[in-house]
């Protein structure tokens, strides 16, 4: 028997984030990137993924039901499956409630994503910051070749690269891929609290 699955997951699947975001407006680049549509800003700095769109301005990272859901200030996340059905032709068929089961495991995967998205949005934090922090310490360049060159400046050199390197990964890679960074950022994150202390 499959395990049926819930009228959230069946709009997932039936349409991806692109299309949602095009088809409610949206203006994305080459690059993938549009203006995102939970801030005010002049330069997008809003991704769009297959699945998600995350904004790594404000932070706010939404799939296609929660984009829907806050784009049209709808109540629940079943208005915006509606929506969407409607509006992409999905049809899903809204009727009955999910059993108790579906609901709890519903209610695990969801959790099971917020807890990603926190931990995304912290280690995106910590890459950033990193990489500023490289660009920061190259001003601690000698003046002149007699000069000493300061420990600061000596560490951004080996390091500014490989910070760009991950921010732009980082950027670039899914969600799996993304996770499989988690060592890095673990020892990025002990090194800016050394730093700190
Ligand atoms: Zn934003």
């Amino acid at each position: 028997m499959f395990p049926k699955i819930t009228v959230f997951e069946e709009a997932r699947q039936a349409v991806d984030m692109k299309t949602v975001a095009l088809g409610y407006g949206l203006h994305i680049n080459r690059s993938g990137m549009c203006l995102c549509p939970f801030h005010a800003e002049k330069t997008p700095s809003a991704k769009v993924y297959p699945q998600r769109l995350h904004c790594f301005g404000c932070g706010e990272s939404a799939d296609v039901i929660s984009f829907t859901q806050k784009m049209f200030g709808l109540a629940k996340p079943i208005d915006a499956v509606k929506k969407l059905n409607s509006d992409f032709g999905l049809n899903i068929s809204i009727g009955q409630a999910p059993t108790a089961k579906e609901a709890s495991e519903y209610v695990k995967r969801a959790e099971e994503r917020r807890a990603y998205e926190q931990w995304e949005k912290q280690a995106w934090r910590t890459l950033n910051d990193y990489l500023w922090l490289m660009r920061d310490w190259q001003e601690y360049a000698p003046r002149s070749p007699a000069e000493k060159p300061d420990e600061r400046f000596v560490y951004s050199l080996h390091h500014l690269e490989w910070a760009e390197y991950l921010c732009r990964e980082f950027i670039d890679y899914n969600k799996a891929g993304r996770f499989s960074m988690k060592g890095v950022v673990k020892d990025i994150e002990r090194f800016m609290e050394k730093k700190g202390g």
